[in-house]
């Protein structure tokens, strides 16, 4: 009797122990910074899109040159939020950084729809009281970021899109840029010659800032090769941005339709909010079971209320960085770096 229940002890503790080898693997896919709820200062995570990016395809040059992109982006962020500044302010005005280089999907530097246009996406939230603002397929708005923060706080409306948004961008006095001037070279070619290959640019930002308040921002040209006026994750609001003081802020890129089907930044939020996962925990279930399952691929840069931050993809890269007031930062693509 004594022997069978050593027995069964032990076939207990081997199954708890492999469980826990298990989870150690696959948190080990994908990168987070600092598991607490003692509260940093501040805290800041960008992404400059994700897709497949490996060693081999990506030259050294131009591997320098996303490293310094993404760089000089979180340094913006780093020192709105080390100077006191708000979570809104280092999300918007990062994002700028980034759109204004034609190294991103977003802004300047905008893929190509099937018709040969530039149609941007973006959006922005407030952690501290759930506002938010959007704009969609806009041709003509040089920072749409600066667009969807107007929408948020100057119109009664959370989305704006095609030429009502440029209208209402013009009335705010917005830089309004013809549309030529998303046109570079480089997407045109990728369009031309139809690459397909899921490579994509898109850029976000989270921050937390001194006071407590969360903020997320995402700006995209969208899915190269895309539809007419077809409309992505990024500007919708629970699918590819979502800002909530009580639990996170997200940003998402990657393949949009099933980050709108699975409303993704939302649903991240939701398991901390109502089943009590934390930050890590959550995004990786969202992204690296539920998204691996339905076949979406791409990933999320996130930050909680306390400053941890996760940033999971289930591509092979993701151009991605962070900073905090612990003096902790990286800069990231591959999947092999953390
Ligand atoms: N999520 C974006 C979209 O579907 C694309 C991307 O992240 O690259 O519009």
């Amino acid at each position: 009797m004594i022997m069978k229940l050593l027995n069964q002890t032990s076939l207990i503790i081997l199954f708890i122990t492999l469980l826990s080898c298990d989870n150690r693997k696959r948190s080990s896919d994908s990168q987070s910074v600092g598991a607490s709820s003692e509260r940093q200062a501040w805290a800041l995570v960008i992404h400059g899109g994700a897709g497949s990016m490996s060693r081999d395809k990506i030259s050294p040059e131009l591997d320098a040159q996303y490293r310094k992109a993404l760089s000089e982006a979180l340094e913006t962020g780093k020192k709105i939020l080390s100077d006191g500044g708000s979570a809104l302010d280092a999300v918007e005005n990062t994002i700028r950084v980034m759109e204004d280089n034609p190294l991103f999907n977003a802004g300047k530097g905008a893929v190509f729809t099937h018709e040969g246009k530039n149609e941007l996406d973006a959006a922005i939230m407030d952690g501290s009281n759930l506002a938010a603002g959007s704009v969609a397929c806009v041709t003509d708005i040089k920072n749409p970021v600066s667009a969807s923060r107007r929408v948020m706080t100057n119109s009664p409306h959370v989305m704006l899109t095609g030429a009502g948004a440029s209208q209402f961008a013009r009335e705010e006095g917005l830089e309004i840029v013809p549309p030529s001037y998303f046109y570079t070279e480089r997407r045109f070619n990728e369009l031309k010659e139809l690459i397909k290959k899921e490579k994509n640019g898109t850029v976000g930002c989270c921050a937390l800032d001194k006071s407590g308040n969360l903020a997320a921002g995402t700006s995209t040209g969208g899915m190269v090769n895309k539809k007419y006026n077809r409309v992505g994750d990024a500007p919708i609001i629970g699918a590819g941005t979502y800002a909530n003081n009580s639990t996170c802020a997200v940003s998402a890129t990657g393949h949009g339709e099933f980050f709108i089907r699975w409303t993704v930044a939302h649903d991240i939020s939701a398991l901390m909010e109502y089943k009590g996962l934390s930050l890590k925990e959550a995004s990786e279930l969202v992204v690296n079971t539920k998204l691996v399952k339905a076949g979406g691929s791409g990933g999320v840069i996130c930050v909680d209320k306390s400053g941890n931050i996760s940033m999971p993809f289930n591509s092979s890269g993701m151009l991605r960085g962070f900073a905090g007031a612990d003096g902790k930062s990286g800069i990231f693509i591959y999947k092999d770096e953390n």
